[in-house]
């Protein structure tokens, strides 16, 4: 793009052609107020604080005026302007505008820079109150400039439109668009609002106060998949306020209420301090030294005499290092492969499906990608809520012109906003892939040279798919013929569409078989590797899931997804360790609750998952519980699991604590610990170099940063990652062989990671799901997450999230509500084969009728006594999407 030359003050600038006056300011080193400006936003150029001198011949607002040719801009000599523009603004504000600390507050630092103090003399401020009804956004009226910026960034970055002016003139003021107190807004709480205030109208609790933050630490946040950086303000060992970073990042600034405010649970009154062992049926306190003794004797003897009598289940929440940790301890200590992950509950279908197909488990492209898209597929996934940064960011894009696609039961937020929204029965997703794709070929929008390079199984393939007609997978899956023929054109005809999925595909009897033939999708249209387009991305759920299992935390997988079954792989890993590593693959999660039932397994290490509230049929996985002689837990309060454990290691949050975290995007990032834990408290890291300790074996690696360099070594897709690296140059996208490679954020640019390097397109034909639904049980049932809480609760739940979402609920449909007599609010029953829960009604017609949908972050509620034991025939991962239920009232 060519650019633009002018002059400020006197000084020869060069900016791109569409910048402005402001950014041409700023090239030339110089800063100019724009209280009303925030440079992710629409520009509204209301506040005149950024007036400048053009050619000498009048004043313009530098946001909004374009940088021209030759213009010569007068800085210095429009000060005058500006300062008295401030001191306008200051005079309509109480003085105590200008005592807030200028680190909090944009107006202060414009003030101090240009002079301006608060009005002498007898003041009369507005008098227009407070707003303290949410917990985490304050609203003071009376410091309110009517900017606007808070209304434009709920609407422009995060995607709500919960916030309006309302007023006129000088009494302009921001409130919700309900009209109501905060609390009762479409607010979801982001805080894109608060961080934009210029002045401190909008602040989070405590942060106005004149106590200065006297440290910042740049981590990764602990919930979502996402992996957004946040930067962390402390004093003493206190969180003052957690701020989303920006550019660079992952989320550019934004950040949701989890990452944003949900921290207050570190400080919460239950948080376990002191570890605990079963005696005579009651956990009791124990100390370290008796714990850890405790667990390695007898893991010692099971270790001697049955190895595969021990199973681990390791954890996303945890680090990276923490994870090489566990699976090296399974493998080097115990001498057993029995070591898996919560992927086996959510994205284990992504990585066999991406696998089979592309050669690697994970996405193809970086989420920046999403940028250079026009068209975006979202399937089974509500990115609002379980993604809430992915979510806004995919918003955004459609404002800038991009089309969408959403394929989804449910009306999700951003289906409100989709092009075409194809609302399948769950567990037809085979069907309607097939069904696109059969059109995609019979409209000649299969890119075939692609195809003949690139890929093979397409004459099986293009066999399979004449059985799949629109009209025939209208039968099927409720979508009507004519959706599915626009949303294949809309998908076919774009020149670089992307596709983001979620749970939606994968928590299905053929989930696998959902991934690969999505996957198609892509191949067809030649829109991932080589070709245009943004790829095939899973949104991965919770933080480090994705690393859980790139560390190896699976049973026939060692890190770096290096085979088990691979004597080479075996061989490598045996040379570091010193240890050979067992031949076979180990136990997947649901094998180990089979083994407990069945009295075969001895001992159950539990890390940081809360699995009698997140596996499907938790009747049956107490069952499993129940029958182990021992069950070990790592975690920070006492969860459902943790009560049923014989051992409890009270273990540090991802605040606390210092390594890696992998995002959606195969992104390794840093996480590094901003306050102390509490006393008496230890990392999981810590813990598991303490029981190899005491059963004489040593796990090498004793800090984070050589665990990471270990697994470097090991590991050939991440032989270039390192702390040192990350520190100095931020994240890294895997594969990242060497020291000497940028990371490789675009997958096969060049050919595919298969053995033959073509991409395999799969023929699958669609089979019927697992739950059927009957006159006994009418209902589907659909589980997923809740914007507001994460998986099991137990962090959330310990926040002012409680108050912002403070019961499970039941979505159901209005018709289905009528019918059975019930209101929002009521109690209600549901019963499926396996169990039953009695939620909250919540009527809402985002649901279908004849389906429901409930949330699974409140362990009393029991919603995972009512899913299935059925499970992805490849990957063992439980179809929570779909289970036959139920309803009555309470
Ligand atoms: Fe970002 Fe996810 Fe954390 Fe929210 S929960 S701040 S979207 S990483």
């Amino acid at each position: 793009m060519a650019g633009v030359k002018l002059f400020i003050d006197g000084r020869a600038v060069e900016v791109p052609s569409g910048a402005t006056l402001l950014e041409a300011v700023r090239a030339a080193g110089l800063a100019l107020p724009a209280l009303c400006h925030d440079d992710r936003l629409s520009t509204v150029a209301s506040c005149r604080t950024c007036l400048v001198d053009v050619n000498g011949r009048g004043l313009a607002a530098a946001c909004s005026t374009p940088a021209e040719d030759g213009l010569r801009i007068d800085v210095e000599a429009s000060r005058e302007v500006r300062r008295a523009a401030l001191q306008a603004i200051v005079a309509g504000l109480p003085p105590r505008a200008l005592d807030i600390p200028a680190d909090r507050s944009e107006l202060v630092r414009q003030c101090a820079e240009y002079g301006v103090a608060a009005p002498s003399g007898v003041v009369l401020p507005p008098e227009r109150g407070v707003d303290h009804s949410h917990p985490y956004v304050k609203l003071d009226r009376d410091l309110c400039i009517a900017c606007g910026r808070c209304v434009r960034a709920c609407a422009e970055i995060q995607g709500t439109f919960a916030l309006t002016l309302v007023g006129r003139g000088a009494g302009t003021v921001v409130a919700p668009g309900t009209g109501g107190p905060w609390a009762e807004s479409d607010c979801v709480s982001c805080g894109a609002c608060v961080d934009t205030c210029p002045t401190g109208a909008l602040s989070e609790p405590g942060l106005l106060n004149l106590l200065p933050l006297e440290r910042q630490t740049l981590t990764t946040c602990g919930y979502c998949g996402v992996g957004c950086s946040l930067e962390v303000s402390t004093r003493g060992n206190t969180i003052m306020t957690v701020k989303p970073a920006g550019d660079g990042s992952v989320n550019r600034g934004h950040a949701c209420v989890k990452g944003r405010f949900a921290h207050g649970f570190l400080g919460s009154a239950d948080r376990l301090t002191t570890p605990l062992i079963r005696r005579n049926g009651t956990l009791t306190p124990a100390t370290w030294t008796e714990a850890v003794g405790f667990v390695a004797a007898r893991l010692g003897s099971i270790r001697d005499g049955q190895p595969d009598g021990f199973a681990l289940i390791s954890s996303a929440r945890a680090t990276n290092e923490e994870n090489y940790l566990a699976q090296k301890f399974a493998r080097t200590v115990m001498g057993t492969n029995n070591v898996d992950n919560c992927s086996r509950l959510c994205h284990a279908p992504s990585a066999a499906g991406l696998a089979a197909t592309f050669g690697l488990g994970g996405g193809t492209n970086p989420f920046d990608d999403l940028e250079r898209c026009d068209a975006v597929l979202l399937v089974g996934a509500n990115p609002t809520a379980a993604h809430p940064v992915v979510g806004s960011r995919i918003f955004q894009r459609v404002m800038d012109g991009a089309r969408l696609v959403v394929v989804d039961p449910r009306r999700t937020s951003l289906a409100r906003y989709a092009d075409v929204h194809l609302r399948p029965r769950p567990g037809t997703n085979v069907a309607v892939f097939n069904g696109l794709a059969h059109v995609l070929v019979r409209e000649g929008l299969v890119d075939t040279a692609f195809l003949d390079l690139h890929t093979t199984g397409y004459e099986e393939l293009f066999g399979l798919l004449e059985d799949y007609p629109p009209e025939r997978v209208a039968a099927i899956s409720g979508v009507p013929a004519d959706d599915l023929v626009q949303a294949a054109l809309l998908y076919g005809q774009a020149l670089a569409p992307a596709i983001f999925y979620g749970l939606g595909v994968t928590e299905h009897l053929h989930g696998t078989d959902g991934v690969r033939t999505l996957s198609n999708l892509a191949l067809l249209r030649g829109a991932v590797g080589p070709g245009a387009g943004g790829g095939v991305n899973p949104l991965r759920g919770q933080n480090n899931v994705q690393g859980a299992s790139d560390m190896g935390a699976l049973p026939d997988l060692l890190p770096g997804y290096q085979k088990v079954l691979d004597p080479a792989a075996r061989a490598r890993c045996a040379g570091t360790w010193r240890v050979d590593v067992p031949p076979l693959p180990g136990l997947r999660i649901p094998q180990m609750f089979d083994a407990a039932r069945a009295g075969s397994l001895q001992a159950l290490w539990v890390i940081g998952e809360d699995v009698l509230t997140t596996d499907p049929d938790s009747t049956a996985v107490r069952a499993a519980l129940e029958a182990c002689p021992l069950v070990i837990c790592n975690d920070l309060f006492l969860s459902a699991t943790a009560a049923a454990a014989d051992v409890v290691f009270p273990v540090a949050a991802w605040l606390e604590k210092d390594g890696t975290f992998v995002n959606f995007d195969r992104r390794f990032q840093r996480v590094r610990q901003a306050v102390e834990p509490p006393a008496g408290v230890r990392t999981d890291f810590a813990v598991l170099h303490a029981v190899a300790g005491r059963m004489g074996a040593d796990l090498g690696c004793a800090t984070p940063a050589e665990a990471m360099a270990e697994c470097a070594a090991v590991a050939p897709l991440f032989g270039g990652i390192s702390h040192p690296r990350l520190d100095r140059e931020g994240p890294l996208h895997w594969p990242c062989g060497s020291a000497d490679s940028a990371g490789t954020p675009r997958l096969y640019q060049e050919r595919f990671a298969t053995p033959d390097g073509l991409a395999h397109l799969a023929a699958r034909n669609y089979l019927p799901p697992g739950e059927q639904c009957d006159a006994e049980f009418p209902f589907l049932l659909i589980t997923g997450r809740r914007g507001e809480h994460y998986n099991s609760g137990s962090m959330t739940r310990r926040t002012g999230n409680l108050r912002l979402s403070a019961d499970e609920t039941v979505d159901i449909e209005p018709g289905d509500a009528a019918a059975l007599g019930l209101n929002d609010g009521d109690p209600v029953r549901l019963g499926s084969r396996h169990g039953t829960a009695v939620l909250q009604a919540r009527i809402t017609d985002e649901v279908e009728p004849g389906q429901v949908f409930a949330g699974f972050h409140f362990p009393g509620a029991s919603v995972n006594s009512l899913t299935s034991r059925v499970e992805d025939e490849v990957t063992g991962c439980p179809e929570y999407k779909l289970t036959a239920v139920r309803l009555s009232r309470s």
